[in-house]
C-alpha cells in the first residue's frame, strides 16, 4: 500500500455527465475547490452518456406520453411541466459555458429537433386530443401543434404515412423547438474545460471501491495513493448501489438494484434518413416499462446521421455495460433480501414483458417498427445494443419492495455524500439533479455562491411557467447561443 495522501474537498466518482455536470457547477461557484475526478474506463463519457447508449432526446416533456398518464379520464401533466422547468436550467447551463468559451461549436452536442407524439388507434387519439388541448395552454409548451390529417402528418413525416393502409385514427403533435443531446460528446467538452482549472485532477482506469468514512472524510485507495475527501459524489450510474453498499449507509438500507438492458434498430440509408426529421415518440405498450417508449428519431452522432428505432428492453444482471453477470446476484444481500424477492413477486409482468423482449427475433422487431413506419425493410435495419439502465428497488411502507423508474439522489445525515441512484429523466435533467446537490450540500446560505449561480441559471428559483416574460427573455438567449433557433 503506497503512503502518500492526497487530501481533496471533493472526489466524484465516475465520469458519466452527472460528475461532469457537478464539476462545472462547483468550480463555477469556487473555482478554488480541489475536486477530483475518478473513472474507472479509460475516458469518460463511455457508459449511459456516451451518444449510442441512450436516445439523445433533451426530455422536455414534449412528446413523452408517459409523462402525462391518464387515469379515470383525466390527464396529469405535472411530470411534463416539471421535467420542462428541469431541462430549461440544463439549456441554460450549456449556454453559459459555450458563451464563455468560445471553442466549444454548440452544434457538436445539440441541434435542434422537432419532438412529436404519434398515435393510430382511437384510444390514443382522443388521449393525444384532450392531451394537446391541456398542456398547449402552458406558456412552457407553447407553439405545440395537433393534427389528425393525414396529408399534414405526411408534409412533417413522410415515413409514418407512406404505405398506411388505414389513417382513419391517427393523430400527431408536434414541437418545432425540441433537441438532439450528444450527451458522451457534452461529458467530453465539460471535462476538457475543467481541466484548464489546476484544482481540478481527472483519474482515469480507476476503479473505486472499499470507500470508508473516518474522521468526516472519506478515504479510499488509488494508483496515485490514499484520497482523503471531504465530500464525495458517487456518479457510478448503475454501479452506485453497489458502492452504496458496501459503506453500508443507514439511508441506503434496503435498497436495489433492477437492470433492464436496451437495444436500438438503426438505418444507415441515406435516402431513408434524409426523409425523416425529429423524434417520433408514441404510447407504450400495455404492460412495458415506462421507460421503453418506442420511438423513430432522427440521430446526429459527430457529424453523422442515423435513423434509430427502440429501444428494445432486455434482460440482464450487469448494472453496467463494461459490469460483470455477477453485478445483480452480489447486490442481493440480507438487508434488501424482502424487497428485492417482493418486488420480482410484485412485477411478474415487467419479468415476462422484458424476457419476452430479448427473446424477440428481427422480424418481430420489424413488426413493431412498421407501426410506426409501414414500409422498413428488414435488410435496411440492423440492430445494436443501447445502454443498460438500473432502476431502483427501494423499501415502501407496505408489504412489498417498490420499483421506481425515476431518479433519486440519496444523501448521508451530514450531506457530506450524494449519490445518484435511477436513470430517468436522465441526462436531460442533469444540471436540475447536480444542482439539487449543491443547494442542500454547499450553499450553506452563501449569498456569493447564490449570486454565482444566479450568473448561471438566469431563471434561477424561478418558474418559467408562471413567468411567460421571463421564459421568453432565457430562451431566447439560450436558443440564439445554443444554434436552436
Ligand atoms: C436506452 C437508454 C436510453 C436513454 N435515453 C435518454 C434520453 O433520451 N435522454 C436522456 O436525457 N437520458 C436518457 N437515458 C439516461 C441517460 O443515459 C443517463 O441518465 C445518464 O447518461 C447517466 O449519467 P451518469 O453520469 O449518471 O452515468 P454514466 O454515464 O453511466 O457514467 C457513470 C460512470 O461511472 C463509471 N464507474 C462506474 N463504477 C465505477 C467505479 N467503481 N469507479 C470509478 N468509475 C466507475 C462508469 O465507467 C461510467 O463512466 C437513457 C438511458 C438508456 C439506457
Amino acid at each position: 500500500m503506497q503512503k502518500i495522501v492526497n487530501e481533496i474537498d471533493i472526489a466524484l466518482v465516475g465520469g458519466g455527465i452527472m460528475s461532469a455536470t457537478l464539476a462545472t457547477i462547483l468550480h463555477e461557484i469556487d473555482p478554488k475547490l480541489k475536486i477530483h475526478l475518478f473513472e474507472k474506463l479509460p475516458s469518460c463519457g463511455e457508459e449511459s452518456s456516451a451518444a449510442l447508449n441512450n436516445a439523445g432526446t433533451g426530455h422536455a416533456g414534449n412528446c413523452e406520453l408517459n409523462y402525462t398518464p391518464e387515469k379515470n379520464n383525466n390527464i396529469n401533466i405535472n411530470k411534463a411541466l416539471s421535467v420542462c422547468e428541469m431541462y430549461e436550467l440544463s439549456l441554460q447551463l450549456w449556454a453559459y459555458v459555450v458563451k464563455n468559451d468560445k471553442n466549444i461549436p454548440p452544434e457538436s452536442f445539440i441541434t435542434k429537433s422537432s419532438h412529436a407524439s404519434f398515435v393510430w388507434d382511437k384510444v390514443n387519439t382522443k388521449f393525444l386530443e384532450k392531451r394537446f388541448k391541456l398542456i398547449s395552454k402552458q406558456p412552457l409548451f407553447k407553439g405545440m401543434t395537433f393534427t389528425k390529417e393525414a396529408q399534414k402528418i405526411k408534409s412533417i413525416f413522410p415515413l409514418l404515412i407512406k404505405g398506411r393502409i388505414n389513417d382513419d385514427n391517427i393523430a400527431l403533435t408536434n414541437y418545432e423547438f425540441g433537441t438532439d443531446v450528444n450527451f458522451g460528446q457534452l461529458t467530453s467538452i465539460l471535462i476538457k474545460r475543467l481541466q484548464k482549472n489546476a484544482y481540478f485532477k481527472i483519474h482515469t482506469n480507476e476503479h473505486i471501491s472499499k470507500i470508508k468514512k473516518i474522521n468526516n472524510c472519506y478515504h479510499f485507495q488509488t494508483q496515485l495513493g490514499q484520497i482523503h475527501a471531504k465530500f464525495i459524489f458517487l456518479g457510478a450510474g448503475g454501479n452506485s448501489i453497489k458502492i452504496l453498499q458496501d459503506l453500508r449507509l443507514p439511508q441506503a438500507r434496503g435498497y436495489g438494484g433492477f437492470p433492464i438492458s436496451g437495444k436500438w434498430l438503426v438505418c444507415d440509408n441515406k435516402n431513408i434518413i434524409q426523409q425523416h426529421k425529429g423524434k417520433v415518440y408514441s404510447q407504450a405498450e400495455t404492460g412495458s416499462p415506462p421507460m421503453s417508449v418506442p420511438h423513430l428519431d432522427i440521430r446526429n452522432i459527430n457529424g453523422k446521421q442515423s435513423l434509430l428505432f427502440g429501444p428494445f428492453a432486455g434482460f440482464t444482471f450487469k448494472f453496467l455495460k463494461s459490469g460483470s453477470f455477477l453485478d445483480f446476484p452480489s447486490s442481493i444481500k440480507i438487508s434488501n433480501l424482502k424487497e428485492i424477492l417482493t418486488v420480482g413477486i410484485k412485477n411478474l409482468n415487467l419479468l415476462t414483458y422484458l424476457i419476452k423482449q430479448a427473446l424477440q427475433n428481427h422480424k418481430n422487431r420489424m413488426k413493431h417498427l412498421r407501426k410506426f413506419y409501414p414500409e422498413a425493410k428488414s435488410s435496411d435495419w440492423k440492430l445494436i445494443s443501447a445502454g443498460q439502465r438500473v432502476q431502483i428497488i427501494k423499501p415502501s411502507d407496505g408489504l412489498f419492495g417498490k420499483l421506481e423508474f425515476g431518479t433519486e439522489i440519496i444523501y448521508d445525515h451530514k450531506k457530506t455524500l450524494a449519490a445518484l441512484l435511477g436513470a430517468s429523466p436522465g441526462a436531460s435533467v442533469s444540471a436540475a439533479s447536480m444542482l439539487e446537490i449543491v443547494e442542500k450540500c454547499f450553499l450553506n446560505q452563501n449569498q456569493e455562491y447564490t449570486k454565482k449561480l444566479k450568473k448561471i441559471f438566469p431563471s434561477y428559483g424561478i418558474k418559467l411557467n408562471d413567468n411567460p416574460e421571463m421564459l421568453q427573455k432565457v430562451r431566447n438567449s439560450y436558443r440564439k447561443i445554443l444554434k436552436l433557433l
